[in-house]
């Protein structure tokens, strides 16, 4: 674990790429395959691979309290150290560089030590598990160095910091083992377990990594565009020199919870963005699904419809939200509109244009509720215009625009698929801090402030009072109540962990902000319970978005123009 931390110490410190790979690949070499695969999953920040369900499940408040009792810190000492940091990570190596609390049995923390501390901390649950949860956790301070304990703590809350990014760790595996970056970025597409693919990589057995059908893989992701304009727009970077595309393929953007769906011929599972598996949230779409093909991977959108029309998502939401669903299925009736397919009777069709995966997807034998996704072909950006008011008028949120020659690329944000939600942008935020409200909010911490990315670091840019129901901020108060990290009395520091979507009318530049930026009457659209706050949008988001709120405009008003009041009601 030393070494590994002493590569991430050597990877935050410098800002050239070249010699963050040249530091990773130097690493990787050195290590047996069982190390390999555990440090390339630590390495991305994370406790266990992508596509593994587990999770640790430690809360923030059993690692501070580990780290008080092993350090001997007082809460005004981990207070300081985290308005100092504002990271976990840099908290516990100050902290721990003194100990009041020595192992009885000293531990030499290796990789394979860790993950069975890891293992152990995610089989635990349940009533009781706290102790055993803070027991673990003392362990692992107790035995670690400052620096150790510094990334131990960062990959235990998924937040690494280094900016180290997981294509940039595929260039390294690449360069570690003289294989071509395009195989080991491939193979763990298809994988999603960037350490089982380092090991084919060493192997020279990267040819071999296939879609596994029941190991879910990222979902393909849509870039922001403003206007209609964009989604003709040549691909930038991946695509350089191609002419602009003579059309597009266009489908609404369904307001409801991503899905994707592998079937055998006897087993089903529905998984979730964040590859948690929700089959039994909707068993009102198995006969359809089982009857749709032999063997297959799909890609689609579940959403609550009814008379042609969508719902509110918040239905959807309760139907989630409920371990037996039964009750509310004849009120919260959906559909899975499927817009891709990605797995058919043995081949796998990622790397087919999508235009191809499009016939085969028209081919399958959809029934009532499992339907293909409308998809029509649009050649210049007017025809936009229309789609977009159509997919208002059928309660959905905007356009998804494709590029018909496009490849499946899982867990891409990139141009192949470019999102067009309404006239308003909304940005993704995470919750850095609530505050007590006013009035009848008193009790309640219903004033959230909001940050975004930058490098790695989060740095607010706004802060908002309203769009939440009294239902939801009582649940966030709970929330933020116990995972406040440091409580100055009317406002709390929380976790950065909830994901907001908000609105806003404008994006102002403002002194009072680090990130230099500030949202104009921003509102909460929604929890977003399905993004990580890895997910979230960035400052440079923000810049792009200020920087085209002059020029889409007429370049006069810095105002973006708000939907209507009606609109807006008609959304939610
Ligand atoms: P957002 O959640 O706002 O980042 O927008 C991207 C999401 O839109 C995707 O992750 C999908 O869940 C969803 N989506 C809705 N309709 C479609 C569609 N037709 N094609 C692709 N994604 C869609």
């Amino acid at each position: 674990m030393r070494r590994l931390a002493d590569v991430l110490e050597q990877v935050s410190g410098t800002a050239s790429k070249l010699q963050k790979i040249d530091h990773l690949a130097a690493y990787l070499q050195t290590l047996g395959d069982d190390d390999l695969r555990i440090a390339c999953t630590y390495l991305t920040g994370a406790p266990f691979p992508a596509g593994d369900a587990r999770a640790l499940n430690v809360g923030w408040s059993a690692l501070l309290d580990a780290l008080r009792e092993v350090s001997g810190a007082s809460d005004d000492d981990l207070d300081r150290s985290y308005l100092k940091y504002g990271d976990l990570g840099s908290v516990a190596g100050e902290l721990l560089t003194q100990k009041v609390r020595l192992p009885l049995f000293p531990q030499v923390l290796t990789l394979r030590a860790v993950q069975e501390i890891f293992s152990r901390l995610a089989a635990s649950s349940g009533k009781g598990s706290r102790q055993g949860k803070l027991a673990a956790m003392r362990t692992v301070f107790e035995n670690a160095d400052p620096l150790e304990a510094k990334y131990l703590a960062r990959i235990i809350t998924s937040d690494m910091r280094v900016g180290l990014k997981e294509g940039l760790l595929e260039e390294a595996i690449a360069k570690a083992f003289a294989q071509p970056a395009a195989d080991v970025r491939r193979a763990n597409m298809l994988m999603s377990d960037i350490g089982a693919v380092a090991v084919l990589a060493r192997q020279g057995r990267l040819g071999e990594a296939a879609l596994r059908l029941f190991s879910p893989f990222r979902f393909m992701l849509a870039d922001t565009i403003f206007t209609a304009a964009e989604a003709f727009d040549p691909v930038r970077g991946e695509d350089k020199g191609s002419p602009p595309p003579t059309a597009v393929l266009v489908e609404e953007k369904y307001d409801g919870v991503r899905a994707q769906v592998h079937f055998d011929g006897t087993r089903l599972a529905i998984f979730s963005r964040t590859l948690d598996e929700i089959t039994p949230s909707f068993p009102d779409l198995h006969a359809d699904l089982r009857a749709l093909a032999n063997r297959y991977i799909l890609d689609g959108e579940i959403v609550a419809w009814r008379d042609g029309r969508a719902i509110p998502f918040t239905q959807l939401q309760q139907r989630l939200r409920r371990k037996d669903p039964t009750a509310l299925i004849a009120d919260i009736p959906v559909v899975l509109f499927v817009f891709d397919l990605l797995h058919l009777n043995g081949e796998d069709l990622l790397d087919h244009p999508l235009a191809d995966r499009r016939r085969a997807l028209d081919a399958l034998h959809f029934g009532s509720v499992v339907r293909p996704s409308e998809a029509t072909v649009a050649s210049a950006p007017e025809d936009l215009d229309v789609r977009f008011r159509d997919a208002r008028l059928h309660g959905n949120e905007g356009l998804v625009i494709k590029r018909r020659e496009g490849h499946y690329q899982p867990g891409k944000r990139g141009r192949q698929w470019v999102k067009w939600k309404e006239e308003l942008a909304t940005l993704d935020v995470v919750v850095v801090a609530a505050e007590q409200g006013h009035g009848k909010r008193a009790g309640v911490l219903s004033d959230v402030t909001f940050a975004v990315r930058s490098d790695g670091e989060l740095t607010p840019v706004g802060k908002a009072y309203s769009g939440l129901t009294d239902s939801e901020i009582a649940s966030l108060t709970e929330w933020f109540r116990a995972h406040t990290v440091v409580d100055r009395g009317r406002v709390k520091i929380v976790e950065p962990k909830i994901v907001l979507e908000v609105a806003f009318d404008a994006v102002t530049r403002s002194p009072r902000h680090a990130s230099g930026y500030a949202l104009r009457f921003p509102r909460i659209k929604r929890i977003r319970d399905d993004k990580t706050p890895e997910e979230i949008n960035t400052v440079d988001d923000v810049a792009r978005l200020f920087a085209h709120q002059g020029s889409s405009r007429g370049g006069s008003s810095p105002k973006l123009v708000a939907p209507r009041a009606t609109e807006r009601g008609a959304r939610r």
